[in-house]
């Protein structure tokens, strides 16, 4: 039965503590300074990896950690509560999901023992297409199988890490939309490994922050015919199977984000004077914090609910979803509310505050846009009619 538990375990507390010890070797000045040459933090990912948390999620058979959800989610939050960003190590988390419940055992055996000792990345989910937006069943990407290889030829958007990974989950249409008997039919899902691969083109895309993110071009990109996860034409089923790890652990990251911009408002309310008095004893200043403060502890119990629901192996399509749309608000009212109080210096890069305060504002739109959030709850959890 699923049980949210309002106290950290000495095992949570330790993974916390470790995390953090990491983290404090990686201040603001290393992610300003990445920031501005729009560069990967390939030390931090790799000393996270190598201390095994990016695996915390994959079975011990496969030499992950075997631990769950609400961990998963804890990892995140922490680097963020830290002042770091996950988003250029998040995805391997929830990727390697569809790959354990879908994929078959040579697939499995031959990547998620490499993806836990870290010999291999896999960091690239390509769905996104720049005619299909978030209407996934739209994508116009093709993979066409000829002998013991398919074909793939079309176009993904905003593909993120496909520079720094190894692998890359890749979602293309194997059925024209035309002979499928349902329309989540026809799509299938491939564990690429997109080294030295031909037929790949990878545009980096300059972005308002730094992700690294990339338009991706396939030109007759051909792949093994073993590379297919599962069956042919339910890519659509399993990613969407993937997708509640998702919202759950995006909605972590935000609710450490959300705690950062509060203790930076706190501190710096507290010790800054004008008019005689600390600027956080004014109303104006203190009630947006406390505001902020208030919807994020509230995000994260929505949060927490999700992760328990999940790790039960009950529904939680709701919970995550709604986890991630009041943890991507919480963040940003929390991260405007932090802005406000510092000034001008809000917008100094040497506060970080600038840097966050961009960084937030992606889970608002992505991986999912807060308007198909709410689109899900209207219709799936309150029976209202669908909106598009
Ligand atoms: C930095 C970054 C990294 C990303 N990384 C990845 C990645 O690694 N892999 C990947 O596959 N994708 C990735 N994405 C893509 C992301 O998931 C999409 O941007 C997102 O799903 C929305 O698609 P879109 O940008 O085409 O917007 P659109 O679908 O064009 O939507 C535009 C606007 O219209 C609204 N809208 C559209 N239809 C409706 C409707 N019916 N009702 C109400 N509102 C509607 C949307 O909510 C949004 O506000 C990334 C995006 C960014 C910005």
């Amino acid at each position: 039965m699923a049980a949210i538990n309002l106290s950290l375990t000495d095992e949570q507390r330790a993974l916390k503590a470790g995390v953090t010890e990491i983290c404090k070797r990686y201040p603001g000045e290393y992610w300003r300074d990445l920031d501005s040459r729009r560069e990967y933090p390939e030390k931090f990912v790799n000393e996270l990896t190598q201390a095994g948390y990016l695996a915390c999620l994959i079975p011990p058979e496969y030499g992950g950690a075997g631990l769950g959800m609400p961990e998963g989610g804890m990892i995140l939050e922490t680097i963020h509560a830290n002042g770091g960003s996950a988003s250029a190590c998040h995805a391997q988390m929830y990727i390697m999901g569809t790959v354990l419940r879908h994929g078959s055992d040579a697939q499995k055996q031959r990547s998620l023992p490499k993806i836990a000792s870290g010999e291999l990345r896999l960091q690239a989910f390509g769905v996104t297409e720049p005619d299909a937006g978030s209407d996934t069943l739209q994508l116009k990407t093709t993979a066409v199988r000829k002998g013991d290889r398919y074909v793939v030829n079309g176009r993904k958007m905003f593909i993120s890490r496909a520079m720094q990974t190894d692998l890359m989950l890749l979602l293309a249409r194997t059925t024209p939309a035309d002979q499928v008997k349902r329309r989540t039919d026809g799509l299938s899902v491939f564990l690429i490994d997109i080294r030295s691969i031909k037929g790949l083109e990878i545009r980096p895309l300059k972005m308002m922050m730094n992700h690294s993110t990339n338009a991706l071009f396939f030109d007759d990109m051909e792949i093994p015919a073993d590379t297919l996860v599962g069956e042919e034409g339910k890519g659509f089923q399993y990613i969407l199977s993937g997708m509640n790890a998702e919202r759950i652990l995006v909605a972590s990251e935000s609710i450490g984000d959300g705690r950062w911009f509060t203790e930076k408002s706190v501190a710096y309310s507290g010790q800054r004077v004008i008019f005689g008095r600390p600027i956080g004893a004014n109303q104006g200043v203190q009630f947006p914090i406390a505001r902020a403060y208030a919807n994020v502890e509230a995000a994260a119990l929505m949060r927490d609910k999700a992760a328990a629901l999940f790790e039960a192996g009950e529904p939680c399509g709701a919970e995550a979803n709604m986890a991630k749309l009041l943890a991507a608000e919480a963040a940003w009212e929390a991260g405007n509310a932090c802005i406000d109080c510092h000034g001008g210096y809000g917008y100094a890069e040497e506060y970080d505050v600038e840097r966050k305060f961009r960084e937030c504002r992606l889970y608002k739109t992505a991986p999912v846009n807060n308007n198909l959030v709410l689109a899900y709850v209207g219709e799936h959890v309150l029976g209202m009619p669908r909106s598009y």
